[in-house]
C-alpha cells in the first residue's frame, strides 16, 4: 500500500487514481476545477468511460479514494505524486508546459520529505529536467523525478490501465525505480513488461508510439484514396497487407483521419521538438498534411455529388473522434461541420455521448436529435463521421423513409460493401467502390 497523490483528474488522472486505488493504494486527487471535484465526491464520474463507474464507487465507498481542491494537504502523506495535466498545443504546435511546470513550481514550494514526482503527462523531451529545475528553485528537500508516459485510450482506459501492454519508467534515481516498481507490480501480472529506462527516452516513447500510430493510419489513408483512383477496394488490400505479421491487422482502417486529444497535438508537438533541435522529421510533416485533408475528405465527396449545398440539410452521425468516449477534441466531425456550414449547409447531429459537449464549444450552430433516426427527418444525405456500434445494423427502411433521397456517405467505412449493395441506397464510403 501506498500514500498516492494525483494532480488533474481529466481521462488520465481519474483513471490512473481510481485503478491505484482499486490495487490497494490510498489516493487523493487534486484538482483546480472546484466544481468537478464536487461531483466527484458526491459519487458522480465527471467523464464517460466504459468500466470506471464501478471502481469509482467502490473505492471511494472503501475510502481508498478522495479529492480535494488542496494541493498541500493531498500531498502531505504522498510518497508519489503524479502530475495527470494538461499538456495542450501552444500556436506553434509545441506542448504547452505551462500546467506543468505551474504545479511542480508549487510542489517546490511545500514539499517537506523525500517525493516521488511523477510526469504522466504527455510532455517533450527533457520537460523531466525542467520540472526538477522548476522544483530546485523553491527548495532543497530531495525528490526524484519520474518520467511514466500514459499509453492508455480513451474507450478503453480501465482496460489498458489495469492490463497494460507495457509499462514505461524513466528514471535514473534507485530510490524512485524501486517504489515504482513495487506500485506498478499488481499491473504487470500476466507477463507485460515493466520498461524502465532514462527519463528522456521515456518522454520520447509516448511521442514516438503515437506518431507511429498516427502514421500508420494515415498511410492506409492515402492507399484508400488512391484505391478509390484506381478502382481498388481497401478492404481487399487490407485484408492483404495485415495478414503479413509484420504488418498486422490493426491500425489498418482508414477513414476521415485521426483526431482526438493525443494523435493531432502529440505528432505536432513531436514535429515542433524535432525542430527546435534543428532536425526535420519529414515524416510526420507529411502525415499532418495528409490529416488535415483527410478529416474533411467527406466535404469533396459532398461536393462532388451536389454542386452547391447552400440550403442543403444533413444529418451527421458521430461528433466523437471515435467510437465509446465523449470527447470531441480535434473530432474530424467538427471540421466537416465547419466546411459544410460555411457553405450555407444545416446539420443535424447524432451522437450517443458527445452531444453536450459539442453544445458546449458550438452551440445552436447545428441542430441536434434525440436519437440516430430523428436526426434524418428531411435530410439531403446522411453523413457518419463516427463509428458508434449503434450505427452499424441500422433500419435502412427507417433511413430510407426520413431521408429526403437515400444518400449516405460514410467516412468509417462501418457498412459491408455486398450487403449495402441490396439496401437502394447510394453509398459512398473511403477506398472502395462507390454503390449507385
Ligand atoms: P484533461 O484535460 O482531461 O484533464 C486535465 C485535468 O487537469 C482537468 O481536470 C483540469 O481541471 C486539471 N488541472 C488543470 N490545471 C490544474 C492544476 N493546476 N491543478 C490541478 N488540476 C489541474 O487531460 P487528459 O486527457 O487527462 O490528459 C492529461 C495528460 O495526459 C496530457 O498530457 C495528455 O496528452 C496525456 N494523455 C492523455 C491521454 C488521453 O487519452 N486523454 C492518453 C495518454 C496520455
Amino acid at each position: 500500500m501506498k500514500n498516492i497523490a494525483v494532480i488533474g483528474t481529466g481521462y488520465v488522472g481519474l483513471v490512473t487514481g481510481t485503478c491505484f486505488a482499486e490495487t490497494g493504494n490510498n489516493v487523493t486527487c487534486v484538482d483546480i476545477d472546484a466544481n468537478k471535484v464536487e461531483r466527484m465526491k458526491g459519487g458522480e464520474v465527471p467523464i464517460y468511460e466504459p468500466h470506471l463507474d464501478v471502481l469509482f464507487e467502490r473505492n471511494i465507498k472503501q475510502e481508498r479514494l478522495k479529492f480535494t481542491t488542496e494541493l498541500a494537504p493531498a500531498i502531505e502523506d504522498a510518497e508519489i505524486i503524479f502530475l495527470a495535466l494538461p499538456t495542450p498545443p501552444g500556436e506553434d504546435g509545441s506542448a504547452d508546459l505551462s500546467y506543468v511546470l505551474g504545479v511542480a513550481k508549487d510542489l517546490g514550494k511545500i514539499i517537506k520529505e523525500f517525493k516521488v514526482i511523477v510526469d504522466k503527462s504527455t510532455v517533450p523531451v527533457g520537460t523531466a529536467d525542467q520540472v526538477s529545475a522548476a522544483i530546485r528553485e523553491e527548495t532543497d528537500i530531495p525528490f526524484a523525478v519520474v518520467s511514466n508516459p500514459e499509453f492508455l485510450r480513451e474507450g478503453f482506459a480501465v482496460d489498458d490501465f489495469m492490463n497494460p501492454d507495457r509499462v514505461v519508467i524513466g528514471t535514473e534515481d534507485e530510490k524512485a525505480k524501486t517504489i515504482m516498481n513495487e506500485l506498478y507490480q499488481p499491473f504487470i501480472r500476466d507477463g507485460h513488461p515493466l520498461i524502465f529506462m532514462d527519463e528522456k527516452s521515456a518522454e520520447l516513447t509516448k511521442y514516438a508510439a503515437n506518431s507511429f500510430l498516427a502514421t500508420k493510419i494515415t498511410f492506409m489513408n492515402e492507399v484508400a484514396n488512391f484505391c478509390e483512383i484506381v478502382g481498388a477496394d481497401v478492404d481487399r488490400v487490407r485484408e492483404g497487407m495485415g495478414a503479413d505479421t509484420r504488418i498486422g491487422h490493426r491500425f489498418l482502417y482508414p477513414g476521415i483521419g485521426f483526431g482526438g486529444s493525443c494523435f493531432p497535438k502529440d505528432v505536432s508537438a513531436l514535429m515542433k521538438s524535432g525542430n527546435d533541435h534543428n532536425f526535420n522529421f519529414s515524416i510526420i510533416d507529411a502525415v499532418l498534411n495528409v490529416n488535415n485533408q483527410q478529416r474533411i475528405k467527406l466535404l469533396d465527396k459532398v461536393l462532388d455529388h451536389f454542386g452547391d449545398i447552400e440550403g442543403k440539410k444533413f444529418a451527421l452521425w458521430g461528433l466523437a473522434f471515435k467510437p465509446d468516449t465523449d470527447d470531441i477534441r480535434e473530432a474530424p466531425a467538427l471540421y466537416l461541420v465547419d466546411e459544410l456550414t460555411k457553405r450555407g449547409a444545416t446539420i443535424t447531429a447524432f451522437d450517443p455521448e458527445a452531444i453536450d459537449n459539442v453544445k458546449n464549444v458550438i452551440g445552436d450552430k447545428i441542430e441536434y436529435a434525440k436519437n440516430q433516426y430523428e436526426v434524418l427527418d428531411g435530410a439531403d444525405a446522411l453523413l457518419i463521421a463516427t463509428e458508434w456500434s449503434v450505427f452499424k445494423n441500422p433500419d435502412f427502411n427507417e433511413i430510407k423513409s426520413r431521408l429526403k433521397s437515400p444518400i449516405i456517405f460514410d467516412g468509417r467505412n462501418i457498412f459491408n460493401l455486398n450487403d449495402i449493395r441490396e439496401k437502394g441506397v447510394f453509398y459512398s464510403s473511403i477506398g472502395r467502390q462507390t454503390i449507385i
